[in-house]
């Protein structure tokens, strides 16, 4: 019988308890935060807040934001709160403007981590006989690292095959016997249409459990993942600038996603005014964290949408549940997992001597995201001899995949074909679907 919680006292502590811990944590973190990092202190200064103004919880709403622009303002190391030396490892994601934006973790950091995602596996049925294939993307995307960080803790069987080779990943998940898996729900939807095409069935693997998430998906996505490959799928919820995977994660109720918050606060806000909601309603998510010592935002604007239940769950758990993200306040994609902004595919464009008109289409095929960009010609570029478009098409591929990292199909049209708006011009076409 595995065991029921990680950390029980944590998971299953009384509210009150939970509020007065985050209290404590928060004067401590706000005076550690305000003491370390210059950028954020001249922020609470021309705010008129210092730590003798934060005195509990009930202060929160005094504490400035941080928001993804203070990130790149600060690239690479303006936000860090230890000295260099004591940063053991650096993650990163993409930027608005293919600026890569990078945080740190400290050695204690990374144990934090490994105990977030670990929670996030036991939460799944998952102890020391259970083999996780992390099928996550290893590198600076915090997938692979967290939850290979979490297993390795509890004591799993870590496969560390990271993304893509589809075929072999299902050869492992027959030889090596995989009981859990962890990618983006795009890849478990495609991972199960191959064990299909390979002529296999759900009979013929080990999965019971299945720990997907770094992307919006639906429930009922989810419902043609656990059947196309036999197991229960549960959904993670994380941010390379918060911690990466584990920020909150899904218990056997899969009715929202509790929030680890013995090491971050969560609030709703209104995006607009920045006024905190109360539980129950609709606003961005913000976090704060209280306990990482080498990169400690506080009060971060994720620009996710979502809604908080504090009601006690039926698994035992006191954490707050947030509920899946149902969209953002700026336009970010998300395909196939990774991060993408239009404008980082408008700077391609104008440094390759196009013009910004453009459109972005993004689909979903076979439950994998279809990305295709459509690029009009100027009359200078223009050519009617096949070869030449492709030509020009191909380089332009390869250009939006270094910035990108990930292909997107580039169609070049004769000029003046895209459809000119009067109003705020539409660049994404986005057919997904992807929140209810
Ligand atoms: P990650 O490593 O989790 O992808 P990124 O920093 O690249 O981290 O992207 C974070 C964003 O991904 C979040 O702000 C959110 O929009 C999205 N995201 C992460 N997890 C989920 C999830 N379970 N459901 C929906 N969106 C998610
Ligand atoms: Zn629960």
């Amino acid at each position: 019988m595995s065991r029921k919680y990680y950390q029980e006292e944590y998971e299953t502590m009384p509210r009150d308890k939970i509020r007065e811990l985050q209290s404590k944590r928060l004067v401590e973190q706000f005076k550690y935060v305000y003491d370390n990092v210059e950028y954020y202190r001249n922020r609470c200064k021309e705010a008129g807040v210092t730590p003798d103004d934060i005195k509990s919880i009930d202060d929160l709403d005094k504490i400035p934001f941080t928001c993804k622009d203070d990130l790149r303002a600060t690239y690479p190391y303006g936000l860090f709160a230890v000295p260099r030396k004591e940063v053991v490892r650096i993650h990163a994601s993409s930027g608005t403007t293919g600026k890569q934006i990078v945080v740190g973790y400290t050695k204690g950091d990374l144990d934090i981590w490994d105990d977030c995602a670990a929670r996030q596996l036991v939460a799944v049925g998952a102890d020391e006989d259970d083999i996780v294939q992390d099928a996550y993307g290893y590198g600076l995307f915090t997938g692979g690292f967290g939850i290979h960080g979490g297993a390795t803790k509890l004591g799993c069987q870590v496969i560390p095959i990271s993304s893509g080779n589809t075929q072999r990943q299902i050869t492992f998940m027959q030889d090596l016997k995989s009981t859990v898996l962890c990618c983006t729900p795009s890849y478990a939807a495609y991972l199960g249409e191959t064990l299909k095409e390979m002529g296999l069935t759900p009979k013929d693997i080990y999965l019971k459990a299945g720990i997907f998430g770094a992307e919006p998906w639906t429930e009922e996505m989810r419902r043609d993942i656990e059947k196309s490959l036999g197991l229960k799928a549960y959904d993670i919820y994380g941010l390379t600038e918060v911690l990466g995977p584990g920020v909150a994660f899904e218990c056997s109720e899969q009715a929202g996603m509790h929030v680890n918050e013995d090491h971050f606060i969560i609030e709703t806000i209104d995006p607009k005014t920045g006024k905190r909601l109360p539980d129950g309603e609709k606003g961005e998510l913000v976090f704060t964290a209280l306990t990482k010592k080498a990169f400690p935002l506080m009060r971060f604007r994720t620009k996710d949408i979502g809604v908080l239940n504090v009601e006690k769950c039926k698994c035992g758990r006191t954490f707050v549940r947030m509920s899946k993200p149902m969209g953002r306040t700026d336009d970010m994609l998300i395909i196939r997992g990774v991060n993408v902004f239009p404008s980082q595919i408008e700077e391609v464009l104008l440094k390759q001597g196009y013009a910004p008109n453009y459109q972005i289409i993004v689909g979903r095929e076979n439950n994998t995201d279809t990305f295709e960009v459509k690029v009009e010609m100027t009359p200078e570029k223009f050519s009617d001899v096949i070869a030449e478009v492709k030509a020009q098409e191909t380089k332009l591929e390869n250009a939006l995949l270094t910035i990108l990292q990930i292909k997107a199909k580039v169609t070049l049209v004769a000029p003046k074909t895209i459809e000119r708006s009067e109003g705020k011009a539409k660049r994404v076409i986005d057919t997904r679907k992807l929140h209810g």
